[in-house]
């Protein structure tokens, strides 16, 4: 938006007029403007209401004329200005022009023109704001001078700005980082290394119970859980693919008694070896397995972002070998697997892809165009037949197959892959699979690989996203918080406690000196779906009343009868 643009002059003019600045470089940002300057004023954020009073006046006081010019500067030689600022000099003599555009503000003030059109036109700034000053060095090394950082943004409209100003509070609100930290789900630490996350209590009760959901929908869908090692030997990766597909997105491998040993990626290449244990009859398939696995994969670590890109990940990983004849069943199968859990997270698909592969691309894809053209096609006719609406991605497929990508739009409006269906000719061929039909011949089966609610982290961080960190009642990771009013009731509390806890209730007696309102709040901030307070009273009546998270009432039951109540609406996910 080029208003940031000229904003960024008319802050940058100010600084340059009322603090001596000499400007070292102004831009855009996504959502704003920067300037970088270098003054002997220490701008703090305390001083912004009155450089916000002195830009106004710059803008908007018609008193001041402002003239804005650009002129054709020749390089370096020509402008006498270079000698006062080697910020400008150095912007300058790195440009490849040999004339360079300048924008003079008052006759006074060049600095380089980054906007296409002559006119300044600062009216059309309605709104702005200073947002946030920082130190930043010169040319991003620290080696140079620190110089200070404005940033800030600009509206055409009061409205506008407002707007806009309410859509960043939402953001900071659903950023699941900032929940993270003050719901203690999960942090980083340094010694752990980056990428690796670390579930605190309340995050890992949220993420085993994900895993429980998903598990008893897996099981009750004819898949069996296998459990295999995180490392696997370079030969393993070698004869998968992954070792010559894959390799950049994998760890370094280690050497163990002169076997290279890496940290799995994916699990894929054990569960080929779990089916190859011994040999399979045609009966026997569908072949359906899964496990939940740690895996290990490369980010750079300018790519790494709270728990939505890491470095170690657990999935909850599916693979189904069936026979040429199955290929459809299995994928309805799926299909209705994927359904019914996202159903259970309450999560809506955005739009269905089939995203298919590049044959242009030799370096990504597998070589064999039949085997491409076969799983394609049969694909999408299967989709098509479903009836399933879809677009086609060309270059999206993985290196072994073709797939189906099932998208969803998170909260703030991102496009991401949420589940995905994947047919591969390869696998089998390449672990020399095999099982015998009924006419006692030996034949090969086709792979399903199929990911339902992509990695723990990942999955917590969208629906962070869109929860606000308040979880339903079933995932809470506290979901009753029972308030002594004084210290003599606690021994109360603690029994009661344990008896929800014997239902299978995550329940948490509040053992703080604070008073009762404070004991309230905070049980408040944490999103606890059930507040519970123990007095005299509901001891002696044997009634409690409880407060649900987000609901003004109260409701009074019998103390007996709270535990099958509470248990009832965890099963029935409420
Ligand atoms: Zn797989």
């Amino acid at each position: 938006m080029k208003l940031n643009m000229k904003m960024a002059y008319a802050v940058a003019y100010v600084l340059y007029k009322k603090h001596k600045a000499k400007i070292a470089d102004i831009g855009e940002l996504e959502n704003g403007f920067y300037v970088d300057f270098d003054s002997k004023d220490v701008i703090s954020i305390a001083d912004f209401k009155k450089l916000e009073n002195e830009i106004t006046e710059f803008i908007f006081n018609r008193s001041t004329k402002v003239e804005a010019k650009r002129k054709q500067v020749e390089v370096v030689r020509d402008c006498p200005c270079m000698s006062k600022n080697k910020y400008l000099s150095y912007h300058v003599t790195h440009q490849d022009n040999k004339t360079v555009k300048m924008i003079k503000i008052n006759d006074e003030f060049p600095f380089i023109n980054k906007l296409e059109s002559t006119n300044l036109a600062f009216n059309e700034i309605k709104s702005f704001k200073l947002e946030n000053v920082a130190g930043n060095y010169w040319l991003g090394s620290a080696k140079n001078k620190q110089l200070q950082r404005i940033t800030g943004y600009a509206y055409s409209s009061k409205e506008e700005l407002k707007a806009f100003e309410a859509e960043m509070q939402d953001r900071k609100e659903r950023d699941h980082r900032k929940l993270g930290q003050d719901l203690e789900l999960f942090t980083f630490n340094d010694l752990a290394g980056q990428g690796a996350p670390i579930w605190l209590p309340n995050g890992a009760a949220v993420m085993y119970e994900i895993d429980a959901e998903v598990r008893r929908i897996l099981l009750r869908n004819g898949f069996h859980f296998v459990s295999t090692p995180i490392l696997g030997s370079d030969e393993l990766y070698k004869t998968s693919g992954h070792w010559f597909h894959y390799r950049e997105n994998m760890f370094n491998p280690l050497t163990i008694d002169e076997q290279v040993m890496v940290l799995r990626p994916m699990t894929c290449p054990h569960h080929m070896l779990v089916y190859k244990n011994r040999p399979r009859s045609y009966r026997e398939l569908p072949f359906r397995i899964a496990e939940k696995a740690i895996l290990h994969r490369y980010e750079a670590s300018g790519g790494l972002i709270g728990l939505e890109r890491v470095r170690q990940m657990q999935l909850i990983d599916t693979h189904v070998m069936i026979r040429p004849d199955q290929i459809e069943s299995e994928i309805r199968h799926y299909y209705d697997v994927v359904m019914e859990t996202l159903k259970a997270f309450d999560i809506k698909i955005h739009r269905v892809d089939l995203s298919l592969h590049d044959p242009k691309d030799k370096a990504k894809y597998f070589n064999n165009p039949k085997m491409w053209a076969k799983a394609e096609k049969e694909l999408a006719a299967v989709m098509d037949r479903m009836g399933m609406k879809y677009e086609k991605k060309v270059g999206e497929a993985a290196f072994y197959g073709p797939k189906i990508d099932f998208q969803m739009k998170t909260a703030l409006g991102h496009i991401i892959t949420m589940s995905t269906i994947q047919l591969d000719f390869l696998l089998p061929a390449r672990f020399d699979l095999e099982y015998i039909d009924k006419d006692g011949k030996v034949q090969r089966p086709i792979l399903v690989h199929g990911g339902i609610i992509g990695t723990l982290e990942r999955f917590m961080s969208i629906l962070l996203e869109s929860n606000k960190g308040v979880f339903p009642l079933w995932l809470a990771p506290v979901q009753v918080q029972l308030i002594p009013v004084a210290s003599v009731h606690e021994k109360f509390c603690d029994e009661f406690a344990q008896r929800l806890m014997n239902h299978g209730v995550r329940v948490e007696v509040d053992h703080t000196d604070e008073r009762l309102g404070k004991k309230i709040r905070n049980g408040q901030i944490r999103k606890i779906p059930y507040q519970i307070v123990f007095g005299d009273e509901e001891i002696k009546s044997g009634t409690i009343s409880y407060r649900e998270y987000g609901k003004k009432d109260v409701t009074n039951v019998p103390m007996a009868k709270f535990g099958d109540i509470l248990v009832k609406r965890i099963a029935e996910h409420k």
